[in-house]
């Protein structure tokens, strides 16, 4: 006995005499240190033993500053996370992806062993597995940030040579995030919390760096977890509201069709842009949930404008599919369904998506087009230009309109002829690819010129309108024809100020 704490499962029953009064009990009791400490899958400690490890840690650095001792930090901890596992796992299987999870498991541990020989001022003292693809690892000794990186560089390192997986090699790579004990640590989960936050900030940033933690760093994620709260019954709560954003023909400066576009009124941070909360709506599913009341709201809206002004022909609508919605497997039936109950005519309706939400599986992205081609809804590339814009992708899948992105029309220049140059090889190439092309961000009578004189028909930007709530958008088609294509209508000054868009 070496006077530490073991976990013991204890099973008993009572024995009774013949009237039932029990008279003691009698069962076994097994020592299962190892089972609730270790990691089954890669044999690692698991997240008990870490948090207990660091706890003795925690506890000793307190007592040493509370006698007055030196407060440089004693230990630290990385978070460790495995980018793009899922892909791995996806591609393939489970078991391979458990297998090498056992092999990086084993890596890591032998580069705390190598550490070891070297260095002895900082040691590796638990490497744990966390659970899924995450590791920590806790560090005790002189934890100077320049010693704790250094660490974490290593790990790098040794984590990037290549995994044989039957036969086959595989990279892989982590995001770290780092931190070092200080006084205002309450709790081990305080230390892993910051760490784990190091590694988010990280990996929004770019994927596959160490970070050291930051105490700026904790409102961000304080207010990214609150909007995760938050957004899980918005829509229940009705704080989605729809913009439109006017589609116009730019010889005419006609509006054919809208744009639908989505903000979120919340109940303390007022007006947010969907910049801030599509991310958070994209990794907590809820843009699903979002995504199909956005739907039914602009069908209803423009099949009630097109139905009072007699609109000849009917104003279009498009909307944006996210990556996450787009590979929703109710996808098309929920479209399908929405479309016959708001009675919505599907040729109308033109679904905006990015690059990144057809890459990953071409395949499957290629079916879903397919399916929802045979509805007879358009099918248009969003920010074209900014993505991957595979021309082999762009030839085989079957879109209908390619739509350049605003980086390309702010970077016209009517002083510089060759400024578009860019734009004049987009449009040919969609003409070659039999495509249709809309510009997005027109912001002057100059970007309009230019786009028209190098033959893109159709365009849409602040010039036209901005996005523009119900009621303003039905007082500009109230106004149609009273205008020949000329610069935006005002907004109406009587609408709430947070209706109103800002350039
Ligand atoms: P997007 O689909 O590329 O939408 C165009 C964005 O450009 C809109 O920003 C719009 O307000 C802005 N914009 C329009 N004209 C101009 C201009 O002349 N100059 C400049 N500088 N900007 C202009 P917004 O509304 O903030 O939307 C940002 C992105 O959020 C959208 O990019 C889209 O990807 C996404 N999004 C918006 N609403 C929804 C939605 O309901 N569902 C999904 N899945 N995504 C949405
Ligand atoms: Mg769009
Ligand atoms: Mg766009």
């Amino acid at each position: 006995m070496d006077g530490s704490s073991r976990w013991m499962s204890c099973h008993a029953i009572t024995t009774r005499d013949p009237t039932g009064k029990p008279l003691r009990m009698a069962g076994s009791q097994a020592d299962i240190t190892e089972e609730k400490t270790l990691d089954v899958l890669t044999g690692l400690p698991n997240r008990l033993l870490l948090i207990s490890q660091l706890e003795i840690a925690a506890g000793e650095f307190a007592c040493r500053v509370a006698q007055g001792g030196s407060p440089s930090p004693t230990h630290a901890v990385l978070f460790l996370d495995l980018n793009d596992f899922k892909t791995i796992n996806d591609t393939f299987g489970h078991i391979a992806g458990d297998r090498l999870l056992c092999l990086i498991g084993a890596r890591l541990k032998a580069t705390g062993l190598q550490w070891a020989e070297q260095q002895t001022s900082l040691v590796a003292s638990v490497i744990a597995r966390m659970g899924g693809d995450e590791f920590a690892v806790l560090l005790e000794g002189a934890a100077t940030s320049t010693a704790v990186l250094a660490f974490a560089q290593k790990l790098q390192e040794n984590i990037e040579e290549p995994f044989d997986l039957d036969g086959l090699s595989v990279h892989c790579a982590f995001s770290i995030g780092a931190t070092l004990a200080s006084e205002f640590h309450r709790t081990p989960e305080d230390m892993l919390r910051e760490a784990d936050i190091a590694m988010y900030t990280g990996k929004v940033e770019n994927r596959g760096r160490i970070v050291l933690f930051d105490p700026a760093m904790r409102d961000v994620a304080s207010q990214q977890f609150e909007l995760q709260n938050d957004i899980r019954t918005a829509v229940a709560k009705g704080e989605f509201t729809l913009v439109f954003q006017p589609q116009v023909e730019l010889t005419t400066g006609r509006m054919y069709g809208v744009e639908s576009l989505i903000r979120w009124i919340h109940p303390t941070r007022g007006l947010l842009q969907p910049d801030v909360f599509i991310p958070i709506a994209e990794k907590t599913g809820v843009i699903v949930e979002i995504g199909a009341w956005m739907l039914r709201e602009a069908c209803l809206q423009i099949r009630s404008w097109n139905l009072e002004f007699f609109r000849d022909p009917p104003l279009e609508l498009s909307v944006n599919l996210s990556p996450r919605e787009f590979k929703q497997k109710n996808l098309v039936s929920g479209i399908v369904r929405t479309l016959s109950e708001t009675d919505f005519a599907p040729r109308l309706l033109h679904f905006e998506l990015t690059e990144g939400a057809l890459f990953e599986d071409i395949a499957s992205a290629r079916l879903t087009l397919n399916a929802l081609k045979e509805i007879g809804v358009g099918l248009d590339l969003d920010d074209f230009g900014t993505g991957y814009s595979s021309l082999k992708y762009l030839r085989e899948l079957p879109f209908d309109t390619l739509k350049i992105d605003k980086y390309f029309i702010a970077s016209l220049d009517p002083q510089q002829a060759s400024s578009g140059e860019l734009v004049r090889a987009i449009i040919n190439m969609a003409d070659v690819l039999g495509l249709e092309v809309i510009a997005e961000g027109i912001e002057s009578n100059a970007h309009r010129t230019t786009l028209r004189a190098l033959g893109c028909r159709f365009g849409q930007g602040y010039y036209f309108g901005k996005p523009l709530n119900a009621d303003a958008l039905h007082h500009m088609l109230m106004c149609e024809g009273s205008d020949e294509g000329g610069p935006p209508l005002p907004v109406p000054a009587e609408l709430p100020k947070h209706f109103q868009e800002q350039v």
